[in-house]
């Protein structure tokens, strides 16, 4: 049995660590999709897919997963709708099921036919990555949001000086 994530992972969070644990007690591999790709250097979404991959494979060989329990494959969005499931499946090895609280997501997988599961949300307060990005730039605690090893990729990459500089930008812009 072969399961499918896809998130746009910005940044990987406990939130995300936890579905991921929780899945691979389900499933024999998991496929986890980087979603938008394309996308950094924005306040949304400041961390390339390159930054993601990294942060996704250290995460988890931090936790004792073994790298042969799932691939990572960032794929770009694209304009329409209806045929990204077909897009996704072009990039990936076959899968039996696909676990998503995205709404959109579940919905374009279930209207093709797919058996879509939504996974309980832990914390989800705290663990998304809104409220990681908001704690950057307000100087909050934002380390404990995250497996070790990412706040380590995000220092190594200095994210955070990234996501004040792009902040300081777009507000200059405005005036
Ligand atoms: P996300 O990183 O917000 O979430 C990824 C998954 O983790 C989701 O299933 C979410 O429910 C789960 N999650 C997040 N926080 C959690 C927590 N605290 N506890 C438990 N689970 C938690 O990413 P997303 O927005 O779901 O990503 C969807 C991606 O698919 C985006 O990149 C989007 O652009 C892409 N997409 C593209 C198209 C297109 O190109 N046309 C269409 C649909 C979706």
């Amino acid at each position: 049995m072969r399961g499918l994530l896809v998130g746009r992972m910005q940044p990987f969070h406990r939130g995300h660590l936890q579905v991921i644990k929780r899945v691979l007690g389900e499933v024999d591999e998991l496929i986890i999709c980087i979603g938008s790709a394309q996308l950094s250097h924005s306040l949304r979404d400041p961390f390339t897919a390159g930054e993601r991959v990294m942060m996704l494979t250290k995460a988890l060989s931090e936790n004792g997963i073994p790298a042969s329990s799932y691939y990572i494959i960032p794929v770009q969005d694209i304009e329409c709708n209806a045929l990204w499931v077909a897009h996704i499946k072009m990039l990936t090895p076959p899968f039996d099921r696909v676990y998503s609280g995205n709404p959109l997501v579940q919905r374009l997988f279930s209207e093709d036919g797919y058996e879509v599961t939504s996974p309980p949300l832990f914390y989800r307060d705290r663990y998304s990555g809104t409220e990681v990005r908001r704690r950057m730039l307000d100087d909050g605690d934002w380390r404990s949001l995250l497996p070790d090893s990412v706040v380590e990729v995000i220092e190594e990459i200095n994210g955070v000086e990234r996501i004040k500089h792009l902040a300081k930008k777009e507000v200059s812009e405005l005036v």
